[in-house]
Formats: C-alpha cells, sequence, structure tokens
C-alpha cells in the first residue's frame, strides 16, 4: 500500500464509547500509511467525521459541522473531509448530495478499509462511498493508537440481535458477532505489557458475547481468562441486554479478582406496558429479580442504567412508574433521555408520539429524582476508603487528581502527577451526584 508522508488527520467523534474505540482504530490503521494525529483541525490534511445516529440531534449536528467543515476544507486546498459510523452507514450515497464537500463516505462494517479509500481519494480526487451490508466473515484485527493512557478500550462483540422498536442500532450495525477469545486474550495482553491496568469490554450487546461462536462461549468465561492476565488489575463491560446477564456471569464478576463490580443494565423504562411496547423482551419484575440477584452476591456492586422518557403512548402514570423505579432501585447513576423518533424504526411512526415540551418536562423532573437517588448513594461511602486508578487532572480543578473506582465512581483528590496511572486508596470526605471528593489514605 502506498504510504502518505507526513500527512495529518483529525477525528471528531460522536456517540458511544464503541465510536470512541473506533476512531483509536482509525488512527491506527491510518499511521500505517503515514499519517500522525493533527495538532489542530485547521493543520489538518484529512477530516474525520466518526457519527453517531442513536438521537436526531446527533444527526442533525452530522450536518451543521460537515457545512462548517467544507470552509474549513476550502481554506486548505488538497484536504479530504471523510465521514463514517452510523449516520453514514445508513445514509451512504445520499450523504454526498446532503453535504456535497464530502470526500470520503465508509460504514460501520468496512472501517479496517479506510487507508484504502483515502488512498483512492487522493489519487482520483473524486468522491468515494463504500458500505458493507454487515461485517465481513474474515474481519482482519486492525492497528490502534490508544488516546487514554491509563484505561483501555477492547471490543468484543459487534452488532445486536435485538429489535427495540425505537432503535436503529441493529439497522447499522448489523447482527451479533463475537470476536475469538484468543484474540481478545492476546489483546489485553498487549495492553498489560503496555502498562495499562485497566480495561473496559465493549459492545453493543456485551452480555450476549460468545453465544455465535463455535463451541459457545459466555461472557463469564471471558472474564476468568481474563482474570489470569498479570498486570491487569480491572475489567469491566459495557453495555449489555438484562435477559442475557446470566447467572454465570453474575458470578464470574463476583468471583474473579479483576472483575469490576460494575453492572450497567440498561432498563429504559419502569413499567411493563411501556416495556412490551418498546420490545424489551422482560417485565419490571424480572429486572428487579435481577437486582437482587447481583446485590445477593456481590454487596458492594454499582448497578447504572438507561432511561427513555416520552416514548410514545407514554402516560403520565407510565411516566411516574419510571420514576418510583429510580427511587426503588437506588441506582448509582442513570443516562436518561427524551424518545427521538429515528428512520428503520417501528415506534417513528406510531401516532401517539409525546409533545416534546412534555418530553422535556418529564425528562427534567426524572433528572432531579435521579441526581437525589445517586447522592444519597454516594453518600454512603463517606468515611470509608475506596481504590482509585488515577487518570490524570481534573479538568474542572488542576490542583485535583481525579480517578475512577471499581464501581466506576469519579474521585477528585489531591496529589501530585506521579501518582497518574496508579491505583491508589483514597479516603471519602464528600459525595455529590456525580463524583466522590477525598484525600489519599
Ligand atoms: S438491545 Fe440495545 S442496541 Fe440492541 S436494539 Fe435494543 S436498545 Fe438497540
Amino acid at each position: 500500500m502506498a504510504e502518505a508522508q507526513n500527512k495529518s488527520v483529525y477525528i471528531e467523534t460522536f456517540g458511544c464509547q464503541m465510536n470512541k474505540s473506533d476512531s483509536e482504530h482509525m488512527l491506527g490503521l491510518l499511521e500505517e500509511i503515514g499519517y500522525r494525529q493533527a495538532e489542530s483541525i485547521k493543520s489538518a490534511d484529512l477530516l474525520i467525521l466518526n457519527t453517531c445516529a442513536i438521537r436526531a440531534g446527533a444527526e442533525d449536528k452530522v450536518y451543521s459541522y460537515l457545512g462548517a467543515w467544507k470552509k474549513i476544507k476550502e481554506q486548505r486546498p488538497g484536504s479530504l473531509i471523510a465521514v463514517g459510523g452510523c449516520v453514514a452507514q445508513d445514509a451512504g450515497q445520499t450523504l454526498l448530495k446532503r453535504s456535497p464537500g464530502v470526500d470520503i463516505v465508509f460504514g460501520t462494517h468496512n472501517l479496517h478499509r479506510l487507508p484504502d479509500l483515502v488512498l483512492q481519494a487522493q489519487s482520483r480526487g473524486e468522491p468515494v462511498v463504500e458500505i458493507y451490508p454487515e461485517l465481513p466473515d474474515d474481519l482482519p484485527e486492525t492497528p490502534v493508537v490508544r488516546l487514554n493512557s491509563t484505561s483501555a478500550w477492547v471490543s468484543i462483540i459487534y452488532g445486536c440481535d435485538y429489535n427495540c422498536t425505537y432503535c436503529i442500532v441493529p439497522y447499522v450495525r448489523g447482527r451479533e458477532k463475537s470476536r475469538h477469545p484468543d484474540s481478545i486474550v492476546a489483546e489485553v495482553e498487549e495492553l498489560a505489557a503496555a502498562n495499562y491496568k485497566e480495561v473496559t469490554l465493549l459492545g453493543q450487546n456485551v452480555t450476549a458475547y460468545g453465544h455465535d461462536l463455535n463451541p459457545a462461549q459466555h461472557l463469564g468465561n471471558l472474564l476468568e481468562r481474563l482474570g489470569t492476565v498479570d498486570g491487569i488489575k480491572r475489567v469491566r463491560f459495557l453495555t449489555g441486554h438484562p435477559r442475557d446477564l446470566k447467572p454465570e456471569i453474575i458470578d464470574a464478576v463476583a468471583s474473579v479478582p479483576n472483575a469490576c463490580e460494575f453492572f450497567h443494565l440498561p432498563i429504559q423504562a419502569g413499567d411493563d406496558r411501556t416495556l412490551r411496547r418498546m420490545a424489551r423482551g422482560y417485565k419490571v419484575d424480572f429486572y428487579r429479580r435481577l437486582v437482587d440477584q447481583i446485590r445477593k452476591k456481590i454487596p458492594e456492586a454499582a448497578i447504572t442504567t438507561d432511561l427513555i422518557v416520552g416514548f410514545p403512548g407514554e402516560t403520565e402514570q407510565e411516566f411516574l412508574n419510571t420514576v418510583s423505579l429510580v427511587e426503588e432501585i437506588c441506582f448509582d447513576a442513570c443516562n436518561t433521555a427524551a424518545y427521538s423518533p429515528r428512520p428503520h424504526t417501528p415506534s417513528a411512526g406510531w401516532g401517539e408520539q409525546v409533545p416534546e415540551e412534555m418530553k422535556y418536562e418529564r425528562l427534567r423532573f426524572l433528572n432531579s429524582v435521579v441526581a437525589d437517588v445517586s447522592q444519597r448513594r454516594n453518600r454512603r461511602l463517606i468515611g470509608g476508603t475506596v481504590e482509585v486508578l488515577v487518570e490524570g487532572r481534573s479538568n474542572r480543578n488542576a490542583a485535583r487528581l481525579t480517578g475512577r473506582t471499581r464501581t466506576n465512581k469519579v474521585v477528585n483528590f489531591e496529589g501530585g502527577d506521579e501518582l497518574v496511572g496508579q491505583i491508589v486508596t483514597v479516603r471519602v470526605e464528600a459525595a455529590n451526584a456525580w463524583a466522590l471528593r477525598g484525600a489519599l489514605a
């Protein structure tokens, strides 16, 4: 493959950790043809927008960015704009019509082809569009440039086999495909050799890991294998479907020392009729039992969730059922969002859409309850000690270091730069809904 000497790339990433991880792989791939990270967007030879389609707002942002980027490109003749990720996967060729300055469109299934596409666009001088309908069976391992030096993402499964009636992910990310455990273990061993202490296993439905392998496996098996990698002190996983969190996975978290006591389990709504209409495949009681199982085996576990308010047809009482469930489960944290109709999803066409104003009113109320509950949960830790992996200086107060507990809680405390990348013990002195504050113990 020809090499592009001394060129630089700027990547803007929208959306979830999977997208952030994909961007690190884009950097790794492009490094192989001579690209390095640009110091600024204006000095870049290649601008990449890695897009997210989960909400209409995120998609609209893509087109407004591309409008602004076209002007930047005009100031730097010869530079290229590439668009990847979920919006690109869905829009394909039509993206060029809406954003004429774009040179390369690639999807979620052909990230590994990026260097070729860049070289093609450079030599042809005309736009290149390449979208694969699904992940190839012989998907190659791709190089990676990691942007975080203490904690690393490792993708273990791609796609999702569910069809929640509001979700565009299965349409743009395809069906579940697990990575072979040997290649995951090899990647984590390399991370340990590079001094990483923490890895987060990623997937749209990480709890389904391994069912499609031959022989079939489960996430618990993988956690057990990763438990033997010297130097890796923490393994987490994000994000899973509650139905796939089998007892053997909870058992592995309870018994494998480096598996973190942290479960992000999206429930989406605390009301049975809404869950049924969302096609989530469980009732609130099922979720309650799951939480009981986790807390029985791992009492110190943190449990977080995702919630959607204003799903089409959601009544005031159904919304209040979600609010009550937040109080009842006492989540450590919740990601909340107002329902956003997406193309290719059944619920987008339903007649009983909740008015925008009402959705946001419900969201505000839910957020106030979530903050109250999270604060209560965090305050229970005051006076005790927590183990913190130090990530760096706090953005809000440079005198403080910031890091995370095994349960994924942010902790801020004073200390020297030599502690970055280390695991330290911090005595918790104060807590709010979002973070703990303390002092080195
Ligand atoms: S399980 Fe998650 S990713 Fe899959 S369809 Fe449902 S919401 Fe989307």
